[in-house]
């Protein structure tokens, strides 16, 4: 019996006695002792397993951290990024405005090459070297535009049948249809010749005197709102329309001369910057070629004038040089 084990198992139907021989006795001993080994390797992993979680789990902190700290750096990124789109999208637009308006001064100025095609006078007058400033001056000088804003033309200049005397005559203006009271401005700077009331021929009547033998005339007014000897610039207003004088109507008779001889209003009336070689090429009476070069010759010196004072002692030569150059091109 001494090689033998007794397990006595007791519950509430009894006790229950179980007799484990010795060799039986050797195999549970190894039972045991795999079990504790299992317990133990088991405990062991587990316990392996739970530092490695917690391990995990503080490595996972860290990187937590980590993705905050690159997503916060990543959104201001992005946010230096959409300023620095925004900015380029304004230097684009901004560009783009410059080349619209670079273009827009390049069709003023009509430097624009036309299918290659030159105008016999643009062979002898450079619109290219023709600079704004010029342009201008000559905008300032030369009778340019309406007298009356907006009214239409009644009566073209040329030979017709006067509405009153029923004669053949040559109407020496142009007509504008504006009623008694339409305000009439100076179509270029000038300097009042001559403010005439009267209930005969041509009304009421202004003259004034431009620069480069030009004048323009105002007849049939109802108002004066000049005197004379009166320097107006362009824009200045003048007076009103009426129907003084031999009239059949409320009418503006508007008259351009030059060295005294009565020209076309129409080309004048209609020139703008826009259409700058119009004139030139409509009206021939005036030789345009030189006095675009007196134009030009007085601007480059002004230009010069407005200089660095160091830089006056240069004018003369200067001068000089850009006159005989523009004799060259014209
Ligand atoms: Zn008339």
């Amino acid at each position: 019996m001494s090689n033998n084990l007794c397990i006595s198992i007791s519950d509430h139907r009894g006790t229950s006695h179980y007799l484990i021989n010795h060799f039986k006795k050797r195999y549970l001993a190894l039972f045991l002792l795999l079990l504790s080994a299992i317990l133990i390797g088991g405990s062991y992993s587990i316990y392996a397993l739970y530092q490695q979680t917690l391990f995990s789990s503080s490595q996972l902190d860290l990187l937590n951290v980590e993705a905050e700290q690159l997503t916060e750096s990543l959104s201001e990124e992005s946010a230096a990024n959409q300023a620095l789109t925004q900015q380029l999208e304004d230097k684009n637009a901004a560009l783009a405005l410059l080349a619209q308006r670079v273009d827009d001064v390049e069709t003023i100025l009509g430097l624009q090459n036309e299918n290659g095609e030159e105008v016999t006078l643009e062979q002898r007058i450079d619109s290219a070297a023709i600079s704004s400033a010029v342009r201008g001056t000559l905008f300032r000088l030369i009778p340019n535009g309406s007298p009356t804003p907006g009214i239409r033309m009644s009566s073209g200049f040329g030979s017709r049948v006067h509405p009153v005397t029923g004669k053949r005559k040559y109407h020496r203006g142009l007509d504008f249809a504006a009623n008694t009271g339409t305000p009439i401005y100076a179509p270029a700077d000038g300097v009042v010749e001559a403010v005439r009331p009267s209930n005969k021929g041509s009304g009421n009547f202004i003259k004034l005197n431009h620069s480069l033998g030009f004048a323009t005339t105002y007849s049939h007014m109802s108002k004066f709102k000049i005197k004379r000897g009166q320097f107006v610039r362009k824009g200045d207003l003048l007076g009103m329309s009426g129907n003084t004088g031999l009239s059949t109507g409320p009418h503006l008779h508007y008259e351009i001369r030059f060295l005294g001889r009565a020209l076309n209003p129409r080309s004048f009336v209609t020139w703008t910057p826009e259409n700058f070689d119009s004139l030139f090429e409509k009206e021939k009476t005036v030789q345009w070629a030189a006095l675009l070069e007196m134009i030009s010759n007085v601007v480059s010196m002004q230009v010069q004038l407005t200089r660095a004072p160091e830089q006056l002692t240069s004018i003369d030569t200067a001068s000089t040089q850009t006159v005989s150059t523009d004799k060259q091109k014209l």
